[in-house]
């Protein structure tokens, strides 16, 4: 089934449709004057940056967001020309660069603050500001606000297009942090305000912010993970990720199965060997735990994930034969495998489930 015969017959599908359908979603989403920051770091939470950006057009999307500078040069150089935010830290080197391919920094502290301060003495430079509510990470928090207030006044080239903070909670409607932070975060920027210091535009929302109402009429949201579909109800997954039964075996009870003889056939068992493993951002976790689907039913990962391979029962899965097409994470059938289930078979989180898929695994874009 592989295209080319030199490669194993594991990659990720990308539907770049659904990706669109997601952007649209979200955008019916937000309030009037609103308007979407899709956050596309860690190449694209695993699903592909450039392919994503392409996708994303000046009438959706007001900029894309990356955590490092050469994530953003790297969609430049694709000839990517939406606005481009680097939300991560970058030095006075890194300043220069970003200004110099047009790229708009994150400031997210003094020391960055100073650093475009400097390179604003020779040129324009602007940037989004951020601001620490009370995430305690990132931003300038409120005893450094005079700090940054005297800085900005002192460097007259220096714009702040943006005043921005981070929800360190948003994501759990019961927690009362979100409140507090949303409530910190209007005397910080009055303080800013009464200073001389505004900015046209604000931003604070990210995806569960974005999904509880919480944007503000004219501000901006930063959405990631909601663009993917980690958990299939709002937005829809993108990103299926599929492999074939390279081997099939039949044991004898009370046979071992891979390293650690972890799993222990306890009936005459099929088993299916898959070309994947941890080094391809399978989580070793799913060792004993994990499901895959094949024919369009669940069968369990038996013995430990190992680097390049993994072993599953498919006793009873009827007619399973070498070639099947597997898959590890989406749909198949009736069936679907989420990011989520994933992630909380592993105890982690969707968003380290996709961004975990390793640059191994080929992506494959569909229209
Ligand atoms: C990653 C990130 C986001 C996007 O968060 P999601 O929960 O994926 O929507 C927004 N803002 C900042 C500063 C981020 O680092």
């Amino acid at each position: 089934m592989s295209t080319l015969p030199e490669l194993r017959p594991t990659w990720a599908d990308v539907d770049l449709a659904a990706f669109s359908g997601n952007v649209d979603t979200v955008v019916g989403l937000l309030p009037e004057g609103s308007r979407l920051i899709a956050v596309l770091k860690a190449n694209g939470y695993g699903h592909g940056a450039v392919e994503l950006a392409r996708r994303c057009r000046a009438d959706r999307v007001a900029m894309i967001a990356t955590a490092l500078l050469e994530e953003s040069l790297a969609l430049r150089a694709a000839g990517i020309d939406l606005p481009l935010l680097v939300l991560g830290p970058l030095d006075e080197a890194q300043i220069r660069a970003a200004v110099d391919a047009g790229i708009t920094p994150g400031v997210v502290g003094p020391e960055e603050l100073a650093a475009a301060c400097a390179v604003a003495r020779g040129r324009d430079v602007a940037i989004h500001l951020k601001l620490d509510s009370g995430m305690g990470r990132m931003g300038v928090t409120e005893g450094e606000l005079p700090e940054a207030m005297a800085m900005i006044r002192s460097a007259p080239r220096l714009r702040v297009e943006a005043i921005y903070t981070h929800l360190a909670s948003a994501d759990d409607p019961g927690d009362p942090l979100t409140e507090a932070q949303l409530a910190a975060f209007g005397p910080m920027l009055a303080a800013l305000r009464a200073a001389g210091i505004d900015a046209p535009l604000h931003h604070v929302a990210n995806s569960a912010a974005t999904l509880r109402g919480l944007v503000r009429p004219g501000d901006f949201a930063r959405v990631g993970i909601a663009l993917f579909g980690p958990d299939g109800r709002v937005t829809r997954p993108l990103l299926r990720w599929r492999t074939e039964i390279v081997r099939l075996k039949t044991l004898p009870p009370g046979h071992a199965v891979g390293y650690g003889a972890t799993f222990r056939t306890t009936r005459e068992s099929r088993i299916a060997t898959l070309p994947v493993g941890y080094a391809d951002g399978y989580d070793r976790l799913l060792s004993n735990n994990g499901e895959v689907l094949i024919r369009g039913r669940r069968a369990p990962v038996a013995g430990a994930v190992s680097m390049d391979l993994v072993t599953v029962d498919v006793t009873d899965v009827p007619g399973a034969a070498a070639g099947d097409e597997v898959v590890l994470l989406g749909g198949q059938g009736d069936e679907t495998i989420t990011a989520g289930e994933l992630a909380s078979r592993t105890n982690t989180i969707s968003y380290e489930v996709f961004s975990r898929i390793s640059a191994r695994v080929p992506r494959r874009f569909s229209a």
